[in-house]
């Protein structure tokens, strides 16, 4: 039997259930997403790790100490797989006070029992060995060997990227506004752009998963935004090699001190609970970025007052109870995967194979294997990652290589080109500046794309087709001019 399923949201976790359920015959799989591309919601903007495994007590949170180490053992495959840039660098959780040790004690046998292997406390001398600038008031630390990084909105990229060539159909700018129901069964989705139909309707649609379920009368859980500041530094200012946190808080793994995939000194998050309709208020705020300061301070004295290029805010997904809710509910065919706050990244694989599994136990699909499934997708092509001889020599056949568009980041039109591309596979509908930022990095530079900016959006405009102004930084409303100003001139309204 075939089943139309529906995925609501291109996040992390839409995006990994569309492909690991990509692999079946008998499923065409939609994946709906209100905004104009992947990866813009919680996924955009969080620290981008691949936790160990051992901060979740499978006591209070099962769901979750269960598929985060799943989770990161199947990133380690996937990441291959997709070419997402990503480093397995490990963690430190430090103790900064002679009490805090015993609390590393308890992460590692909450590790261990999570399955989680290499866990070690290791001593004040081995760890300013192997973190020199690290605080000398650091007692002891517990190291996490399979802790890594990866970048999020590319990794989401990459997944949309590898569903589409195995069949998977996005709607981007897609937004779900009503669920159909008929004889005990979900049967449709009402969006801005029409019905799509549906026999399976999966809810991955982060902060907004609760208003999704009340569309169908579920309403046991409510999703509270608990937002995280951070701040990133110019290049050449140190950071650390490892991923630094402090002894966890009940409320939150605490400030991270890293050094982000793009190779910046990256800090945060702190962690601050908002309205519970509060859910698009990304605004940093001082004392916000105050308190991340101070607290990473403490773990690595050396954050300079100035070289600061960027700062941002995301906002956690945080459920009624804490844990990940993912279950079929009594209405035939609707899932909810809500509630997926951190570890929620590093979980994203291994939640996808747990949906895959309540399809076929709780909703008795026969899931039916293709014959063909295609597990690799390529990263775009990088001049920065070249060799001189590799860059001449593709130059040489297409100099758009050799024109650089972004000076920080070393990126080429043939790169943006090729970004566009991409953007049209997966069905990206409008052209903005962020978009192509994700896949390329032009923009995420020092000078924050002061100097690409312009370049980037001619481009996006001959190719899209749309008069220049159009043009939006990160969708609709966000237009980089306001219209055609010579009217006023000509003053005759054309
Ligand atoms: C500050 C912070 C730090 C974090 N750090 C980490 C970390 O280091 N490691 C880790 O493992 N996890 C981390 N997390 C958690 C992780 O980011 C999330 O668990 C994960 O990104 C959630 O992904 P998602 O796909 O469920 O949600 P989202 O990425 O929000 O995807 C849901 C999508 O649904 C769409 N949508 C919503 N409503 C509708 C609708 N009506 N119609 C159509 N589409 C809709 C949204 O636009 C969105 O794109 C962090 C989170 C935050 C905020």
């Amino acid at each position: 039997m075939r089943y139309r399923v529906a995925i609501i949201g291109a996040g992390i976790v839409g995006t990994s259930i569309a492909r690991v359920l990509s692999r079946y015959e008998n499923l065409d799989i939609h994946v709906i997403e209100k905004n104009p591309d992947v990866g813009w919601g919680v996924s955009k903007a969080n620290t981008g790790l691949i936790h160990g495994g051992y901060d979740d007590d499978p006591d209070k949170y099962p769901l979750r100490a269960k598929l985060c180490i799943r989770g990161n053992e199947i990133w380690h495959r996937w990441v291959k797989e997709l070419e997402i840039p990503h480093v397995w660098n490990g963690a430190l959780v430090v103790a900064l006070r002679d009490e805090d040790i015993k609390e590393l004690e308890v992460l590692r046998r909450r590790g261990e029992r999570n399955g989680v292997e290499g866990l070690r406390i290791i001593s004040r001398k081995e760890l300013l060995d192997m973190e020199p600038l690290l605080t000398p008031d650091a007692k002891a630390a517990l190291f996490v060997p399979n802790a890594g990084q990866l970048s999020p909105v590319p990794a989401v990229i990459a997944l949309a990227e590898n569903s589409v060539s195995n069949g998977v159909k996005f709607h981007l700018a897609t937004e779900v506004r009503k669920i159909g129901v008929k004889n005990g069964a979900v049967r449709w989705l009402e969006t801005n752009r029409g019905r799509i139909d549906a026999d399976i309707i999966i809810n991955a649609s982060g902060l907004y998963a609760d208003s999704i379920s009340r569309m169908l009368g579920i309403g046991y859980f409510t999703i509270t935004p608990r937002k995280g500041e951070y701040l990133i530094f110019d290049e050449g200012i140190p950071a650390p090699s490892r991923i630094l946190f402090p002894t966890p808080t009940p409320k939150s793994k605490g400030v991270v001190v890293t050094k982000e995939i793009g190779g910046h000194l990256m800090i945060g998050p702190n962690a601050q609970d908002l309205d519970r309709k509060d859910k698009e208020n990304f605004a940093t705020t001082l004392e916000g970025l105050k308190e991340v300061r101070d607290k990473a301070k403490k773990l690595w004295p050396r954050i300079p007052e100035n070289g600061v290029i960027r700062s941002f805010a995301g906002l956690r997904p945080e459920p009624t109870g804490g844990d990940f809710i993912i279950r079929s509910e009594e209405l035939w065919g609707f899932l909810n995967v809500a509630g997926i706050r951190s570890p929620g990244l590093t979980s994203a694989p291994a939640i996808a194979y747990h949906v895959r599994d309540l399809l076929i136990h709780e909703l008795d699909v026969k899931l039916v294997e293709k014959k063909k499934w295609n597990p690799y997708r390529k990263d775009i092509l990088r001049i920065s990652r070249m060799s001189k001889n590799q860059a001449s020599s593709l130059i040489g056949k297409r100099p758009q290589y050799g024109r650089i568009v972004c000076r920080c980041n070393l990126v080429t039109e043939g790169e943006v080109m090729e970004a566009i591309e991409r953007m049209r596979y997966i069905g990206v509908p409008q052209p903005s500046i962020d978009s192509v930022k994700f896949r390329t990095k032009a923009t995420g530079g020092t000078c924050q794309g002061s100097f690409c900016r312009p370049k980037i959006a001619w481009l996006l405009a001959r190719e899209y087709e749309v008069p220049l102004w159009k043009v939006t930084l990160k969708g609709e409303g966000s237009e980089l001019g306001i219209g055609d100003i010579k009217v006023l001139l000509r003053g005759d309204g054309k």
